[in-house]
């Protein structure tokens, strides 16, 4: 099967170093586990913003490997806790993120652990649909039917979307 990851990280690592680092090291790390890396995308870098000052780098990148979805979660959260990342650390200070968004096999669901494939906040993460849209613009989502490129599109222009919304159902009718 094919897997799109999302990586992210927005804290320096004392071995790999800033967080544009610690994605290419944590890309080599996946190939290095035996997944087949079929594509990769460019890392975008966002500056730091307010007084963190902590900057952030994502990428995602195309796997291939025979390995069902919860064997990949643990395989991803394993390589997340080598880099550093502790089990209930925060958002705001991980060295490493990886997250399952999609995958060849549609719609995915499991409690324990916890995974659901599509990643329940790819729509709205213009962090990951726009590395992702250069590497798997027509993957598409199986909930909404549309495609990487299409929610990429929606993302970065989210006005488009209420100016094209339907007008009220009264719009034009006579008065009485
Ligand atoms: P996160 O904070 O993004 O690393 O996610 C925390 C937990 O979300 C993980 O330990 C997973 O069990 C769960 N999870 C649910 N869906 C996903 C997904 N698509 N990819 C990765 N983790 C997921």
């Amino acid at each position: 099967m094919h897997y799109l990851i999302a990586l992210g990280s927005n804290q320096r690592h004392p071995r790999f170093g800033l967080p544009r680092d610690i994605i290419g090291a944590a890309g080599q790390r996946l190939a290095a586990e035996g997944l087949g890396i079929a594509g990769t995308s460019g890392i975008i870098t966002s500056r730091p913003v307010g007084p963190s000052q902590r900057s952030y780098a994502n990428a995602v990148v195309i796997v291939e490997t025979i390995l069902p979805p919860l064997v990949l979660l643990a395989l991803l959260k394993r390589i997340e806790s080598e880099f550093g990342r502790r089990t209930g650390q925060a958002w705001s200070r991980r060295v490493l993120d990886l997250d399952i968004i999609l995958w060849s096999g549609g719609a995915y669901a499991s409690d324990t652990p916890a995974l659901t494939i599509p990643h329940p906040l790819m729509r709205e993460r213009g962090f990951v649909l726009g590395p992702a849209a250069e590497i798997a613009g027509d993957w598409r989502d199986p909930l909404s039917s549309l495609t990487i490129a299409q929610l990429a599109a929606r993302n970065r222009h989210p006005r488009k979307r209420l100016e094209k919304a339907p007008k009220p159902l009264d719009h034009g009718r006579k008065r009485p």
